[in-house]
């Protein structure tokens, strides 16, 4: 069989060194991350946060209501071929960027069909939104929908799962028919909890005969779930760039999360601030950040790895982009393009920026959105681990 040999590994978090691994391949590379990254929190959708420069809010329930938008968030749901080109172009970026899973929420139909048309895929959890909101789905509705998909999610690619919003946005006797779908299908049930309110009495309050669902939290900012058995997806980039605030206890924390792959890229991208943040735990939050995923969801892993040409340092730090992806023992990325198109993560970003600005100019008020990055995220978490160590000095 042939073996990659690599300089340095991470394998399951652990950084090693000089290894040789079965591969599809015999080659060389700097470093190796084996399993790949996961990110456990995406929306494919977004491509307008209502950034206001400047503003700050104290949770995700002020945000949702003071943001400003200026793309129409339902009309581009409700946009078959754009929602589905952006769930498109966000698993293309996955891999590109070494994210070997991914969990999408939003729309079920926009996300399957772009997951059914691609050749080369990272491992996909479909977590379809339900809300009790004008445009967005009810769980008989992912009920139906998973009816006409089921077909494609039996392997150990594709699972599909679903979305409650949040407790607020869909209620207790949502949350219970959601379960009870969860249960059924036998699938994950995500949810935003405790994005900058404590939340954890009410959601215990609001559901109930959870024994038998995969509950993966998202963000998890106020309260911690792991004694209830839930899992905890946090979302650095999002909750710095709107809260100014991240989760600095790394033992609540299961995965990471995008939250929005179209301005900060996917976890794989990410790794940078994640490092940043995590740096006195490194080979934790490595652990959390690649394998805690595939447990999240509990998918397997074997045969997947990334490769780079760098120092360990360029790649923990984010500079450098894997020269080759492989998922489940097929490579998928060579020379830092997709196999089967070609495509490098440059040609994904400009066919992003001219999706958005397709959006802009049918659902939007002809304005850009504001775009805050990766970059502002670096910089704020530099600057609030300053500020949380100043604290700590006083
Ligand atoms: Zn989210």
């Amino acid at each position: 069989m042939p073996v990659i040999e690599a300089g340095a590994a991470i394998v399951r978090g652990r950084v090693l060194f000089e290894r040789r691994m079965p591969a599809p391949l015999n080659e060389y590379y700097d470093v190796v991350v084996t399993p790949g990254f996961s990110d456990t929190h995406a929306h494919p959708q977004v491509i307008d946060a209502g950034i206001i420069p400047g503003v700050t809010w104290n949770n995700s329930y002020e945000w949702l209501l003071t943001r400003r938008m200026v793309i129409d968030e339902a009309s581009v749901r409700n946009d078959i071929g754009l929602a589905s080109s952006l769930a498109g172009l966000t698993l293309k970026r996955a891999l590109l960027e070494g994210t070997t899973l991914i969990a999408l929420t939003g729309s079920f139909d926009a996300n399957i069909k772009a997951f059914v048309r691609l050749k080369e895929r990272p491992r996909t959890v479909l977590l379809p939104t339900v809300m009790k909101k004008r445009g967005w789905a009810t769980p008989n509705g992912v009920a139906d929908a998973y009816r006409r998909y089921a077909k494609y999610a039996r392997d150990d690619f594709l699972r599909i799962g679903v979305f409650v919003h949040s407790i607020k946005y869909a209620g207790r006797d949502m949350l219970h028919e959601a379960i009870q779908l969860a249960m059924r299908i036998r699938g994950p049930l995500g949810i935003h909890l405790s994005e900058g309110v404590p939340e954890k009495e009410e959601f215990i309050d609001s559901s109930c005969c959870l024994d038998n669902v995969r509950v993966v939290g998202v963000h998890c900012l106020n309260d911690d779930y792991s004694d209830l058995g839930i899992r905890c997806s946090s979302c650095p980039g999002s909750n710095l760039l709107l809260y100014e605030k991240y989760v600095p206890s790394l033992g609540r924390v299961t995965s990471f999360g995008s939250d929005w792959p179209h301005f900060l890229g996917t976890i794989g991208g990410q790794i940078g601030l994640i490092t940043e943040l995590y740096r006195d735990r490194l080979s934790e939050a490595l652990f959390k950040a690649t394998v805690g995923g595939y447990l999240d969801y509990n998918l397997n892993y074997s045969g997947d790895l990334v490769a780079f040409d760098g120092s360990i340092r360029d790649v923990l730090s984010g500079r450098v982009k894997p020269r080759l992806v492989v998922v489940n023992g097929i490579v998928v990325v060579y020379d830092g393009r997709l196999v089967s198109t070609g495509e490098s993560l440059g040609d994904v970003l400009k066919a992003l920026d001219e999706v958005v600005d397709y959006a802009v100019e049918v659902h939007g008020i002809g304005e850009k959105p504001v775009k805050l990055g990766l970059e502002d995220a670096v910089e704020r978490a530099r600057r609030v681990r300053r500020a949380s160590v100043r604290s700590e000095a006083r």
